[in-house]
């Protein structure tokens, strides 16, 4: 009898292996991040591959191999259609995976983590049109990740003078890791990103709240690019 083990996992990825094979990386609840070899994936009539799509909740029993684990059957629980029915969803949850792939190590399982995969993925698929843009929630998931990660910018005190930060003239210093005050970016000119009031209220609530309260973010198309900008020089800076 091969040894065998159950996953709850998130697919992340899929693509085709040797002959008719197919392998997918998934993040699990027990092991982490990990790839599974799907024998016969490219088959007609494989039971497998409708449950191991990317972007898909599913409990996986693998199977030890001697030179791959396989997923050896598999039955999806949440299929997240409404990201898969959405080219700008899709896109949004193929950002987030990328990024996600390139700063979570293998093998490290983090119930944390998990569960804010799987809140990412939740509210990106009950977003309604017209509200909070699947791109910036991707940008508040990767947010979030850097902070679980320990990258957590300072967003309250000036990372130079350590005073109270006041809303005007603010500015996100990417050196120093936070905001910095007028006074002190005035006199210290560091490389740092204009941010508005609004903008760091947003980036506290994301730092705070559940992911599943995010839903309802109201930003307008300056802030929203601010936002994302700015998450996306810290991400380049620290990770
Ligand atoms: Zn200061």
């Amino acid at each position: 009898m091969p040894e065998t083990y159950n996953l709850k996992v998130i697919i992340l990825n899929r693509w085709p292996f040797a002959e008719d094979h197919g392998r997918v990386a998934v993040y699990s609840l027990e092991r982490g991040r990990l790839e599974l070899v799907v024998r016969g994936l490219k088959k007609i009539k494989s039971k497998l591959a409708g449950h191991l799509e990317p972007i898909t909740l599913a409990n996986i029993m693998a199977v030890r191999g001697r030179q791959y684990d396989y997923a050896g059957a598999a039955v999806s629980e949440q299929g997240y259609f409404n990201i898969k029915n959405d080219l700008e969803k899709i896109a949004a949850a193929g950002q987030a995976f990328r990024v996600f792939n390139k700063i979570i190590k293998a093998d490290q399982a983090d119930q944390e983590i998990f569960e804010l995969l799987k809140n990412f993925l939740a509210v990106l698929n009950r977003t309604a049109a017209g509200k909070v843009s699947p791109e910036l929630l991707a940008w508040l998931f990767i947010f979030k990740l850097l902070v679980k990660l320990g990258h957590k910018p300072e967003l309250y005190y000036c990372v130079n003078c350590r005073a109270k930060i006041l809303p005007a003239g603010l500015k996100f210093d990417l050196a120093r890791g936070g905001l910095i005050g007028a006074e002190c970016s005035v006199k210290l000119e560091p490389f740092a990103l204009t941010i508005s009031e609004n903008s760091v209220k947003l980036l506290r609530l994301v730092e705070k709240n559940d992911f599943n309260k995010l839903s309802k973010i109201k930003i307008n198309n300056k802030e929203e690019n601010q936002v994302k900008n700015i998450i996306n020089s810290f991400l380049g800076y620290y990770a």
